[in-house]
């Protein structure tokens, strides 16, 4: 480690807050990015195979261009008319389902579920909310107190009664696995309706980040959702990571369950590592949510936001990324695949397109979830140059999430250095 970056560590646990991380054991120094690469400030370059947010790229010349020029024209707010967030908010609704038409704009994930959870509470005039266990929907009270893998988690505290958790719906070691699961999960759906009595808001992903890379059982989610409209109740969808074509078969991850949902969040790519994110609904929830009480954001839907926004989007069709998405995670699952069967550390692979999960488990029975090894993998495969990251509720799920621009070549080189510290563990 240079001075410079033992410097900044000393700076940061005088000034900063001391409830941020850091990730490794040795922090990088991070001062530049390009594309699907980083470099630290000795010139070491690095495979970014984990940042979704920059999700054209680190440092898109596009969204830089389309950034300057805006900045250097004007930066207001909603009060002002202005072009440019009709020109984005049109281009972003065409990606919508029809019923899902009316945009409003907020700067972070977190902000977006607030305001979705809002939506649906005054909609549905009461706060029954129900979660999936091991969900993380953002770092706001509201949120933690819907987010199980933080109330669940160190420093947490029990969640309010109106939030009730359904058990977390793993394929691999859930509750309930097998053919039947997504019924079983859907079954415990019923008894909590019951027991609530009044129509709730259902927040979910459609493919869980922070709960591990899960994709649901089959089927599970569409009977979620149809239980809690059948209940007059209302579903949020969180696309906060798996948004914008990462999943590569479609460009919302509620498109892969065969869902449409009353309201959707969006945020983390949307902006390419801009503060902007947004939540879209229906005609009838945005006009009942308009009783008086003006929804007035400082920066939400700001010019410079919406300028970058827009590019995003165009940069997302101009360079096909969500067919690089599914044609390289195919490939990717597959040679992951081929990985899990070499090595006994390996007990699941899972995921779509750039969004993929290997679970590492202890012993070849995989009876533990391993965070030791896991922490192992992320650090050994840095010091060969690529980054990944360690989460799920166990904290032993290798995450794969690069910018989508990730080639064939860059997947070949994870899973050799995966393959490599795997022999030595
Ligand atoms: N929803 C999900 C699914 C997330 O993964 C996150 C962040 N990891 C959030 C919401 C919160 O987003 P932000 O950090 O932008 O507030």
């Amino acid at each position: 480690m240079t001075d410079t970056t033992n410097n900044i560590i000393k700076q940061r646990k005088r000034i900063l807050s001391p409830s941020l991380s850091l990730s490794y054991d040795e922090p990088l120094h991070i001062i530049k990015g390009r594309g699907q690469y980083l470099y630290d400030v000795e010139g070491n370059e690095f495979l970014d195979a984990t940042n979704n947010i920059q999700h054209v790229g680190h440092c898109h010349p596009k969204v830089i261009e389309a950034t300057l020029k805006q900045l250097k024209k004007l930066n207001t707010n909603t009060r002002y008319l202005d072009e440019t967030i009709l020109d984005y908010a049109s281009l972003l609704i065409k990606k919508m389902p029809n019923k899902l038409n009316k945009v409003f704009f907020t700067n972070s994930g977190s902000e977006s579920n607030d305001l979705a959870l809002r939506l649906a509470r005054n909609y549905l005039q009461n706060n029954e909310t129900i979660v999936l266990d091991g969900a993380y929907h953002g770092h706001l009270i509201s949120l933690i107190e819907v987010s199980p893998y933080k109330y669940n988690g160190p420093g947490g505290i029990r969640p309010p009664q109106n939030v009730h958790a359904l058990p977390i719906p793993d394929p691999f070691r859930g509750k309930y696995c097998g053919e039947d699961s997504g019924e079983k999960y859907a079954e415990e759906m019923k008894v909590i309706l019951k027991k609530i009595k009044k129509p709730p808001a259902f927040i979910s992903e459609s493919i869980m980040g922070c709960g591990g890379q899960l994709i649901p059982p089959e089927g599970f989610i569409k009977r979620a959702y149809d239980l809690v409209k059948a209940n007059d109740g209302l579903c949020i969808a969180d696309e906060v990571q798996i948004g914008f074509g990462r999943i590569g078969d479609v460009f919302w991850g509620f498109e892969c369950q065969n869902v449409v949902p009353d309201i959707v969040s969006l945020g983390k790519s949307i902006g390419n590592g801009h503060p902007l994110s947004v939540v879209v609904t229906t005609e009838e929830i945005a006009d009942r949510f308009n009783n008086g009480m003006e929804y007035f954001n400082s920066y939400g839907g700001n010019p410079v936001s919406c300028a970058i926004g827009k590019a995003v989007l165009e940069i997302i069709e101009e360079e096909e990324l969500q067919k690089n998405a599914r044609e390289v995670g195919i490939k990717l699952f597959k040679m992951l695949q081929d990985l899990e069967g070499k090595h006994e550390q390996i007990g699941d692979v899972r995921g779509k397109g750039l969004f993929l999960g290997v679970e590492i488990m202890e012993g070849s029975d995989h009876s533990k979830p391993s965070k030791e090894i896991a922490d192992i993998i992320v650090n050994r495969m840095k010091e060969f140059g690529v980054l990944v990251s360690a989460d799920g509720p166990d904290h032993n799920v290798i995450k794969i999430k690069p910018p989508m621009i990730f080639n064939f070549q860059n997947a070949c080189q994870l899973v050799e250095t995966l393959d490599r510290v795997l022999l030595k563990i």
